[in-house]
């Protein structure tokens, strides 16, 4: 059967109203996230062995306690390779339906820098991370109030890692700290998918394509890309930017697909707040985690 004027002109009804009230279905409150990161660069520098660490598991721990199934605080210890001193180090862990064999792994790191390298008056103290730190968790800890009071199909991981930027420039080895600890300690059984939020905050949001996140999951990264720009945000922007060696990278070593949604480009393209002392909360807005948050937590409704 071939369908009639009416029916076509129906269907394309029904398609666009379809698409109308994804904005508003999800309940991502936008504002609640933004009191989130300014709650956490509030506590001060959160670097390990650091008093805003400290604080800042505590803060985690009194808002996702009551929202997940299990919470737990998966501490480790490792030398400092800078100091003779040992560094206490604590991932975040809150499962929604632990039992379930279909998982996503949703992820932040939620450390900031012992230092500001790029910083021209003070570059070895430590920074507040309003962007690269705060911003990621932000979204996820208002992601956790939805899915306590609105659950999603898949069980879902919410893991905040610690010590992802702690290296100094060019040592690699140690940073993804936290990250790379999980994948061989993790909370069983193990999310198929892993979606990282970094430097999600910037007022001035532009989020390329990470291509090592396109080389694990090009049909993950298609299909969020295409659910924000449907939804209205063109923040996304599905052309390719800076390869990122983040967090999503142990996972993707061990065969998991692993996307990492980060805006390199803070403010533009010189990247001149990233990594010092500009990156405050004024250089961020609820806009933007709304952008992330509302397009995140509407896929995750679809799975
Ligand atoms: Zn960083």
């Amino acid at each position: 059967m071939l369908p009639n004027v009416h029916t076509i002109y129906l269907s394309i009804l029904l398609i666009i109203c379809s698409g109308l009230p994804l904005s508003a279905q999800s309940g991502f409150n936008a504002d609640r996230a933004f009191e989130d990161l300014q709650a956490q660069c509030d506590l001060g520098p959160r670097n390990p062995n650091s008093d805003g660490a400290e604080a800042a598991i505590q803060f985690f721990s009194s808002i996702l306690g009551p929202l997940a199934d299990t919470l737990h605080l998966q501490n480790f210890r490792m030398d400092d390779p800078y100091s003779t001193e040992q560094l206490n180090l604590t991932n975040i862990v809150a499962r929604f339906q632990p039992q379930k064999t279909q998982r996503i792994i949703l992820c932040a790191h939620w450390d900031t820098r012992p230092r500001a390298e790029y910083d021209p008056s003070a570059p070895a103290q430590p920074m507040i991370g309003a962007n690269d730190g705060a911003s990621g968790v932000a979204i996820l800890l208002e992601i956790a109030r939805q899915l306590n009071s609105d659950p999603v199909n898949p069980g879902i991981d919410i893991i905040l890692f610690d010590g992802e930027d702690y290296g100094e420039p060019r040592d690699l080895e140690h940073y993804l700290l936290g990250s790379r600890y999980y994948v061989d300690h993790p909370f069983l059984p193990m999310a198929q998918r892993v979606i990282l939020l970094d430097m999600v905050g910037d007022a001035e949001l532009t989020i390329k394509v990470d291509p090592v996140s396109y080389r694990s999951a090009p049909q993950l990264i298609e299909e969020i890309w295409a659910l924000a720009n449907d939804i209205g945000y063109d923040q996304f922007q599905l052309v390719a930017g800076a390869s990122m060696y983040d967090d999503h990278v142990p996972f993707i070593e061990k065969g998991i697909q692993a996307i990492d949604i980060i805006d390199f480009e803070y403010p533009g393209p010189a990247n001149a707040y990233w990594h010092t002392h500009d990156d405050t909360p004024d250089k961020c807005s609820a806009e933007s985690l709304e952008a992330v948050g509302n397009t995140l937590l509407t896929w995750l409704y679809q799975q």
